[in-house]
């Protein structure tokens, strides 16, 4: 049975990746060069992985050559661009992710017929709401949509990032309206995701969700935590589960998910790392800093009923997520 999988060099896509070959899929996924395949093939040297070259998933039809794969039946679409580095809104975040989004879903029902469901990774960027702030009463699910406009999105990076996933998101429900093709769609949102690092060669190149557990080890917050900013995550690797799981389980079908753990807080982040590493004592904020708190007024509230029980996840604590996280960067350099 083939199964498929774009950006295998990321963060989450490496993870998910590993679990296809641990529950037996045979695996072909995009990277943007050769030299991002031979780093995954060191990684796996006695499984068969195959890789197709997409450079720049922003090209309309980037993915028509790369889905045509004999018996294809899933794939699982993680490549987006996440990190605030932005000149040009459009050009470096919403159009590779709508581009990219759409890209793969006409490719499919051009090339690739025998595939039955597709899984995409959208965000709790596409369901959170700037206009709410930390809404206390308010419960966050799959119902609802970030209200993000195209003008916001210019506004700055954090909005252009949220708006890419929004917009590439829902152009992914349209296409299923419009087109009605062969296969299904799940869409994953998760909040911020921490966990081991399997795909990255140095902490200057680390991506974006993992910075700030790299940033308290090297004693940039020893004097002031910064603002949490989202105060929800996930572990990648129960993330990575709940892609294969929504390629797996039939009842996955045209669902959106919602995918939290549950809260956290820059200050608990750092705590957890002084009890767990005392070696980084020296970089850490002592407990008399100030900053990284939960909101004095309260936090929104989030439900991920569906996702605990239509894919079956129970999550796993924030303190094992990091200490996994912590020993991972040890590696790297
Ligand atoms: P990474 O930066 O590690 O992965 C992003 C991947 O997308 C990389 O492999 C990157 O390739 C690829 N990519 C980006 N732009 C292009 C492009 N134009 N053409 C081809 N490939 C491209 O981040 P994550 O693993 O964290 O992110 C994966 C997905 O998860 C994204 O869709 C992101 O929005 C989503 N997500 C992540 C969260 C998190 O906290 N980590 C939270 C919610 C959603 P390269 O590195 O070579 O540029």
């Amino acid at each position: 049975t083939g199964k498929h999988t774009t950006g295998g060099s990321g963060f989450i896509a490496a993870h998910v990746l590993d679990i296809l070959v641990k529950h037996g899929h045979s695996v072909t996924t995009t990277v943007r060069s050769e030299a991002k395949a031979e780093h995954i093939r060191k990684a796996y040297p006695d499984v068969k992985i195959d890789f197709k070259i997409v450079e720049d998933i922003a090209v309309e039809g980037a993915f028509d050559e790369a889905v045509k794969i004999e018996g294809l039946e899933a794939v699982i679409h993680t490549a987006s661009p996440f990190h605030f580095n932005v000149t040009d809104t459009k050009k470096d975040l919403l159009d590779p992710a709508i581009i990219g989004t759409t890209g793969v879903l006409k490719a499919i029902k051009k090339n690739a017929p025998t595939v039955k469901r597709v899984v995409i990774t959208s965000s709790f960027a596409s369901i959170v709401s700037a206009g709410l702030g930390n809404a206390p009463d308010h419960t966050y699910s799959e119902k609802d949509w970030n209200p993000v406009t195209f003008e916001e999105a210019e506004q700055n990076p954090s909005f252009g990032y949220r708006a890419s996933k929004t917009f590439a998101e829902k152009a992914a429900w349209k296409f299923l309206e419009d087109e009605k093709p062969n296969f299904t769609i799940a869409t994953m949102c998760p909040p911020l995701v921490f966990g081991p690092v399997i795909h990255s060669t140095s902490l200057s190149s680390l991506n974006t969700s993992n910075q700030r557990v790299r940033d308290f080890i090297t004693g940039q917050y020893k004097n002031e935590i910064p603002d949490t900013g989202t105060f929800i995550w996930v572990d990648v690797r129960d993330l990575a589960l709940c892609h294969v799981k929504a390629i797996e389980v039939d009842a996955a079908a045209n669902k959106r998910f919602f995918i939290t753990a549950g809260y956290y807080s820059n200050k608990e982040l750092g705590q957890i790392i002084a009890k767990n590493f005392p070696e980084y004592k020296d970089q850490l904020p002592g407990a008399d800093v100030k900053g990284g708190d939960y909101p004095e007024g309260g936090i929104y509230k989030y439900d991920n009923s569906r996702t605990k029980e239509v894919l079956g996840i129970e999550f796993m604590p924030l303190e094992k997520s990091i200490t996994d996280l912590v020993k991972s960067l040890k590696n790297l350099s």
